[in-house]
């Protein structure tokens, strides 16, 4: 259910109020409740991270690129002066380390990706990333020491694969480290000039009990939150993905000859199993989405009934059961219509991706906090992947989406107000306090 928008004002009121007050009069409420991001200060570096760019328009800043290089420098160095512990791990992702006052506390972990695709926008993982750096600004702005350490990441190659992230999950094989990757260089050369190595793959990865909670604010990507003029997104998880290859088999036969009762036609029924494969999933109740997205006819003349035909199919939804529950019904339908046309169709799955669940109290957490800033929220998938659902298999992860103007993404069109990223940041930032201070 969307939360009603009310006034950031009485939030700036309470933090002004706060701060005139003498210590020994204030209230007992959590620390936290005061804070807030600096606006200014995020949006800025927003736009000066939008500088390292090899395009013009928008942000072309391609894993292990010269840009991508600077780029961590000029954070390295914010790092450092925000007194930070920085280093880069064996998959290249660069983390910043700040201390808790509870030693034996994991991390919570806060952060996004600065890479891009070619021709991208500035606001994909750069939202996130400079979201958590205003949140470790603000905490060391007020010298405020959280019980939990905090350890900021970026993560490398978030586009060509989520490697760092999943290289940390233990995901990373050694084949494909020789994928040559947007930027000319393969996986593994692109890690060593980032400072990593991931040669030593079980090196790289770390421990499930490592991290106390990983938090990543994103954008949506998508125009569910623009279309309904909502602030927050509650991401409920990363959707699973299933992708199967259909074949279709007729008789490939003269289209002049061959009367219209008489053909076995592959093509015709491909057509009507596409056709089923929107039906089923729209009428479902849910938020399963099936895409029929790559279809090869043979022979592919003119004259001739086709008479072989292979397509793509693909199902994505947060429940893995939900995506098998849809293709059995697709499944049993094509073969319906295949028998009633006189082919044969069968159905080969060929990818797997597990959907990743976000963890049920970090959700609330995030609901919350949008209730006590003001901010309207309603809660959703992700049907773009993310480096979170690489970290969900170490650790309970929490994602909050921001709307993308019209729903343009991985294009320079991209964009986010500089009001709903400062709205983003802050609602990281009190999720952050509350989990540190109530909840983990
Ligand atoms: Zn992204």
């Amino acid at each position: 259910m969307p939360v009603k928008r009310r006034d950031l004002g009485n939030y700036a009121l309470a933090s002004v109020v706060f701060a005139l007050t003498p210590n020994f009069l204030r209230s007992p409420f959590p620390f936290g409740q005061a804070l807030l991001v600096d606006s200014g200060r995020l949006n800025r570096r927003l736009s000066a991270l939008a500088q390292f760019s090899s395009s013009a328009d928008g942000t072309t800043r391609l894993a292990y690129s010269d840009e991508d290089l600077a780029a961590r420098e000029w954070l390295t160095d914010i790092l450092h002066k925000l007194g930070t512990e920085v280093s880069v791990d064996l998959g290249g992702n660069l983390l910043a380390y700040r201390p808790g006052s509870d030693p034996s506390a994991p991390p919570i972990m806060l952060g996004s990706h600065i890479d891009s695709v070619p021709a991208g926008g500035s606001f994909d993982g750069q939202v996130g990333s400079m979201g958590a750096l205003e949140v470790l600004a603000t905490l060391s702005d007020a010298k405020h020491m959280t019980r939990h350490p905090i350890e900021f990441v970026i993560w490398a190659n978030e586009e060509g694969g989520k490697t760092g992230s999943r290289a940390i999950a233990g995901e990373v094989t050694e084949t494909e480290l020789d994928i040559v990757t947007a930027s000319g260089l393969t996986i593994e050369e692109g890690t060593r000039r980032l400072g990593g190595d991931l040669t030593r793959l079980a090196d790289a990865r770390r421990q499930p009990n490592s991290l106390t909670a990983y938090l990543e604010l994103h954008i949506e990507q998508g125009f569910v939150l623009d279309r309904s003029n909502i602030d927050i997104g509650v991401v409920e998880g990363i959707v699973g993905i299933k992708r199967w290859t259909v074949t279709v088999n007729g008789f490939a036969n003269h289209a002049g000859t061959t009367p219209m009762d008489q053909r076995q036609d592959a093509l015709v029924t491909s057509a009507r199993i596409i056709d089923v494969v929107n039906q089923i999933a729209l009428e479902t109740p849910g938020r399963q989405v099936a895409t029929v997205g790559r279809i090869e006819i043979d022979p592919g003349a003119p004259n001739v009934i086709p008479g072989h035909v292979t397509f793509s199919l693909e199902i994505r939804d947060l429940e893995m059961v939900k995506i098998d529950l849809i293709f059995k019904q697709i499944q049993a339908e094509a073969e319906r219509i295949a028998t009633d046309l006189g082919t044969e169709v069968t159905l080969e799955q060929f990818y797997e991706s597990r959907a990743a669940p976000t963890d049920q109290r970090l959700r609330n957490v995030i609901e919350a906090e949008c209730g006590r800033l003001g901010l309207s929220s309603i809660r959703m998938p992700s049907g773009a992947g993310h480096d979170a659902q690489s970290v969900a298999l170490l650790a309970p992860v929490g994602m909050i989406f921001v709307p993308s103007h019209d729903g343009i993404s991985h294009s320079p069109l991209e964009f986010t107000s500089p009001e709903q990223v400062t709205a983003g940041a802050n609602v990281l930032l009190k999720t952050l306090l509350t989990l540190d201070e109530e909840i983990l």
